[in-house]
Formats: C-alpha cells, structure tokens, sequence
C-alpha cells in the first residue's frame, strides 16, 4: 500500500468507526468493514445464520488490507479513550455455534474481531447494559403455518411447527428443537424469567392474514425450566391464581406435537 492510500484508508476507517461511534456508543470490527464498504449488510446477515464459514471469505478485498484497517480501527479506539469489550457472536442456528470471523481461525485474531470498543463516556451502568445487549444470543424463529401439508427438507417428515432453513423448511425433530414446550404469549413476567433460565429457545410466530404480518404466539423453551420458574413464583406467591391458571395453556400445544403427528 503506497503512503497516500494509506493515508485514505486511515480516514475512510476514521469517519466510519465515529458515525457508529455516535449512533449506538461502540463501534464493532464487523461495522468497520461495512462502513468502509468492503462488507455488506446482506452478507453479514447470512453470516450470522451461519450460512458462511468464515467472514473473511466475503471481505471484497485481501488479508493484508483487512488486517491493515483493523491496526487502525484499534489505534484510533484506544487513542479515543475507548473501553474493549469482548463479545459473543452466536449463529442464529439451533445449534447456537461460535461464529468464525478468519481464514486462519487463530484465535488471537478471533479476539480481536469479536472485540467491540466501547465510549468512555457511558456510565458504567449503561455500559453494563449495553454488554449484556450485544451478548444475548439472537433469536431463532419457529414458524406455525397455516398450511401444515408442508415437507421437512432434511427427513421428509411434517409437524405442526417448522423452522425456515436455507434449502426450505425443516422439522423440530430435525434441528434438535423437539424437546422443548410451548408457552404462550401473556404472561411477561414468566416469559422473561423463563427465557433468562433457557439455554435453548425459540419464538413461535404465526402469519397474520388479516394483518398482514407474522405474530408472536409465544416461546418453545426448556421444560426444566418452565418447571423451575414456576415453582419459584408459586413460592414467591403461593396458591397464586395467576400461577395455576397457567396449567392447563400451555397443553394446548404439547411437544409431542410438533412432529410427525396431525
Ligand atoms: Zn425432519
């Protein structure tokens, strides 16, 4: 790289890393790479499905040029005084599996793209807050169609629910999401407790004919942790008619359900 691109690049990277600085106070190496254009939107969403093995692959231009403006992305970070703040990326996959960002995988570089460069100027609260944001893993969607003569793409099978993978829907059975039990959209306080204490969960959407859109029906989560959950808030307020009433909806959709069965 002759001094002049050099020098281009640096401001290309510059300008960037503040614009995401001032929308949403921290800049991620992923953003860097978007906003200089080298990356776009669309791919990293397919990256993030685990779609791509590794994010390099799909950078439009050469290793030495992505490893030349992430040295000045983390110069310019640390010279402003920014916090680094390592970061889980999950595939938005069942499987929930660490997302690959090098050709080499070495994981000090590994490191380095997954670090996200933090204002000082949060409080420690927000930026508290702000960590455990970018940290939760994203969201899986399990579909309830209206249309169940539909056909798993990996087994043949059917069910009532399915979930949308590249080459076309496939069961729960098939994307190991068969274990977990349906509970319905109402109930926020159980909802959110459940969902903290769920390694595995998925939101269950159905289309809205009239609205015309997809809508939350509620969560597939872990057994366990329903039961848990509940005992706890049955304690917490026992003979709760609110805490029983919650029996009998969430059968209306049984796990065994789900597969195989009309
Ligand atoms: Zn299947």
């Amino acid at each position: 790289m002759t001094p002049k691109n050099r020098t281009k690049l640096a401001d290309r990277v510059t300008k960037t890393a503040e614009t995401a600085l001032a929308a949403q106070h921290y800049v991620a190496p992923v953003d860097v790479l978007v906003g200089i254009g080298w990356l776009d939107g669309g791919t990293v969403k397919r990256w993030r499905q685990g779609q791509i093995d590794y994010l390099e692959r799909v950078v439009q231009t050469n290793l030495s040029r992505i490893s030349e403006a992430m040295k000045m992305f983390r110069s310019w970070a640390t010279s402003k005084g920014l916090y680094p703040s390592e970061t889980a990326y999950v595939a938005r996959t069942p499987q929930r599996h660490t997302l690959r960002f090098s050709k080499s995988g070495n994981p000090t570089i590994e490191r380095l793209y997954r670090t996200h460069w933090v204002s000082p100027e949060l409080s420690e609260r927000k930026r508290e807050r702000l960590t455990e944001k970018v940290n939760r893993p994203p969201e899986l969607v399990v579909i309830d169609p209206h249309n169940r003569e539909w056909t798993c793409h990996r087994c043949g099978g059917g069910g009532d629910l399915l979930i949308m993978e590249k080459p076309g829907p496939a069961c729960l059975q098939c994307v190991g999401l068969a274990d977990l039990v349906f509970l319905p959209v109402g109930d926020a306080l159980l909802t959110r407790r459940v969902k903290a204490k769920s390694a595995r969960f998925a939101v269950v959407v159905r289309f809205s004919k009239s609205r015309r859109r997809y809508e939350r029906r509620g969560l597939l989560i872990e057994a366990h942790a329903l039961t848990e959950v509940e005992r706890a808030l049955n304690a917490e307020a026992p003979g709760s008619a609110a805490v029983s009433d919650r029996e009998p909806k969430r059968t209306s959709m049984k796990r065994g359900s789900v597969h195989g069965e009309p």
